[in-house]
């Protein structure tokens, strides 16, 4: 027997590692082993790559290199400008502005110094998941020195107006985060263009290795470090480096700026033929997320009288990885938060549905998502108590 073809469609949880990628790493995991603080050649050979690598990121998001700081993923950038700011400015206030939507390893940092002396405001946003940058004006006081807005919603597609906000922070003279993971080498993201003073990226969400990012640090923001050591990093991020997993990063966006044009292209076309699909074949189905302004790869649905843990694992036996709220949250039983701020019901986030396509994905992989999916769903309605009692 022929074993069936996986569908992999959850490129917003991770994306595979592109072969050049990993082709590029190679001599980094060899011969090329020197440490970068290194004097001789050895140590040079690596610390060449590594800067190498910052020039193709920085290209990529618009910025001068030694603005950009590897870390150790998108989390810790997130982190790392969070505290940072709050912590180097503590002086001057204690007030941040986030919203309700942003990733955990935002929601979380917050979370934590809200418990430590510094006050949170969480902002509204509408049914498509957006924020509106006059709320953001709005909750200004003499005390804040942080906003922080994703870029782009994992979970629903969303992209912000982050140049909108940045020039609210930038009036206010206001330090501005965002957390570009799901935008960066997916959408053009120019740093001065989005009038931020830092901005997060993670390899993994392109094509790149996993435990690898960056955080793009505007030139005279004022930020203390939270890893203490050695003086790498410009004493910013201290440890040594990890030099394969950076010059992957690099490959990963030196691709991307190579083919984001031409893939965004290609992707429109296949998410909105698979979001009419769905709509057209699914009753009581919904799209989550604005219909337009979203990334390219993503599809999230609401299908009433199913739930998506359901649905996720009949599409698993068909070969097919979708995800159902965030990848973080499918391990718990409580619908996603994002959906829930967006003024969804439990019922409707519950039975939400994320599909997120990739460079791999293919015309006849969305046909066979159209195929499949009404069957499981037909057949799950057809077992549904929440059908039997609710109509
Ligand atoms: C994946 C993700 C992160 C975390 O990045 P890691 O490299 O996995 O730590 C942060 N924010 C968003 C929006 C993400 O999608």
């Amino acid at each position: 027997m022929v074993a069936k073809k996986r569908i992999y469609l959850d490129h917003a949880a991770t994306t595979p590692t592109d072969p050049e990628v990993v082709e590029a790493m190679l001599p980094y995991l060899s011969d090329v082993f020197g440490n970068p603080s290194s004097i001789h050649s050895f140590g040079q050979e690596a610390k060449s790559a590594a800067e190498e690598a910052r020039d193709k990121i920085a290209a990529l998001i618009g910025a001068r290199c030694e603005e950009i700081v590897f870390t150790g993923g998108g989390t810790e950038a997130d982190n790392f400008a969070i505290k940072g700011t709050a912590y180097a400015n503590e002086g001057k206030g204690n007030h941040i502005i986030t919203t309700p939507i942003e990733h955990h390893a935002v929601m979380e940092t917050c979370k934590f110094l809200q418990g430590r002396g510094f006050e949170v405001t969480s902002l509204p946003v509408d049914r498509y998941g957006l924020v509106d940058p006059q709320d953001v004006k709005k909750a200004i006081t003499d005390k804040t020195i942080l906003i922080s807005v994703m870029h782009a919603n994992n979970e629903v597609g969303t992209i912000e107006p982050i140049a909108e906000i940045g020039e609210i922070a930038r009036e206010a003279g206001i330090y501005f985060h965002t957390d570009a993971v799901q935008a960066v080498g997916h959408i053009p993201v120019k740093v001065d263009e989005l009038g931020v003073d830092m901005l997060a990226m993670s390899a993994h969400k392109l094509y790149g290795p996993k435990g690898v990012g960056a955080l793009y640090i505007r030139k005279g923001t004022k930020l203390i470090s939270f890893m203490h050591g050695g003086e790498q990093e410009r004493r910013r991020r201290a440890g040594t480096e990890n030099v394969p997993a950076i010059v992957g990063l690099g490959k990963a966006s030196e691709i991307a700026q190579r083919e984001m044009d031409a893939e965004a292209k290609r992707l429109i076309s296949l998410r909105d033929k698979l979001i009419e699909g769905l709509m057209e074949r699914i009753e009581h189905s919904h799209l989550n997320g604005l219909p337009t302004r979203r990334l390219p790869n993503n599809i999230n649905v609401s299908i009433e009288f199913v739930e998506g843990e359901s649905m996720l694992l009949n599409l698993d036996l068909e070969g097919i990885a979708a995800s159902t709220g965030s990848a973080c949250s499918s391990s718990s039983l409580e619908p996603s938060y994002v959906l829930l701020a967006m003024g969804l019901s439990h019922e409707l986030a519950h039975g939400s549905l994320r599909f997120s396509l990739g460079r791999e994905t293919t015309e006849e992989d969305i046909a066979r998502v159209l195929e499949v999916s009404p069957r499981i769903i037909a057949k799950l309605r057809a077992m549904s108590p929440m059908l039997q009692s609710g109509t």
